[in-house]
């Protein structure tokens, strides 16, 4: 996915000389430039980092980091005229994450743009949950996108049928008898008995066995019920 900067800046010169070298970096980019206009496109677009000059007409770039942040946690760089801002940026505690001071280096600022979308990108990656995977042999089961896997092959199960392999895989190598299994996985209310429990297997074991008469997961322990070969 190719990230979007937006900058605004009113010089343009600088803000055409800093679209060109994010460009050749591969970053798609857009320019406002005046204040106002440029903090109304910040906050409606899908913007990955701003890029934002300070004295501009219309709004000053204090102000707009301010409302971004009240509302995103896109990257902003500042970028500043005067040495004396950089104080000021500090002591404002904008949630600014970087500024540079004019003249800058192109490739300087291409840099920190692209430390601040990495690290921003860990930040996002890291605060995503990830699903819950239970994985035995060549069965893959996602238990927080309720997908089956056999083999690398989807499999689509019902909804008893997910929660009975799942239960199963989870604790294997020990035996259930259709009774626990038929109060694990129905509840108190369901119709039905342990004669669900064997349907359900039979259904699962045509699904994930290569041979059902000879299971290589659910074997059949005669007389007692079930258990997950590991
Ligand atoms: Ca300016």
């Amino acid at each position: 996915m190719m990230n979007k900067i937006l900058i605004i800046e009113d010089e343009e010169a600088i803000a055409e000389l800093e679209k060109d070298y994010l460009e050749l970096s591969g970053f798609s980019v857009e320019i406002e430039n005046r204040g106002d206009e440029g903090l109304k496109r910040a906050l409606e677009g899908d913007f990955n980092l701003f890029i934002l000059d300070l004295m501009l007409p219309g709004m000053d770039g204090f102000e707009i980091c301010k409302q971004i942040r009240q509302e995103k946690n896109t990257p902003v760089i500042l970028v500043s005229a005067k040495k004396d801002d950089i104080d000021k940026i500090r002591g404002l505690g904008l949630g600014a994450d970087d500024y540079i001071t004019k003249p800058f280096s192109p490739s300087e600022l291409v840099a920190r743009v692209k430390a601040h979308l990495a690290r921003y990108e860990r930040l996002i990656g890291s605060g995503l949950p990830e699903n819950d995977i239970v994985e035995i042999r060549g069965i893959k089961i996602d238990k927080t996108a309720r997908r089956v896997w056999v083999n690398g092959e989807e499999k689509n199960f019902t909804t008893k049928e997910f929660d009975l392999l799942t239960f199963l895989a989870q604790n294997p190598n020990r035996v259930f008898t259709k009774d626990e299994l038929f109060n694990k996985i129905w509840d108190m209310e369901s119709i039905g008995d342990i004669a669900t429990v064997t349907v359900h297997i039979k259904k699962i074991r045509e699904k994930i066995e290569f041979n059902t008469a000879k299971p290589q997961y659910i074997e059949t322990i005669w007389g007692v019920g079930y258990r997950f070969k590991v």
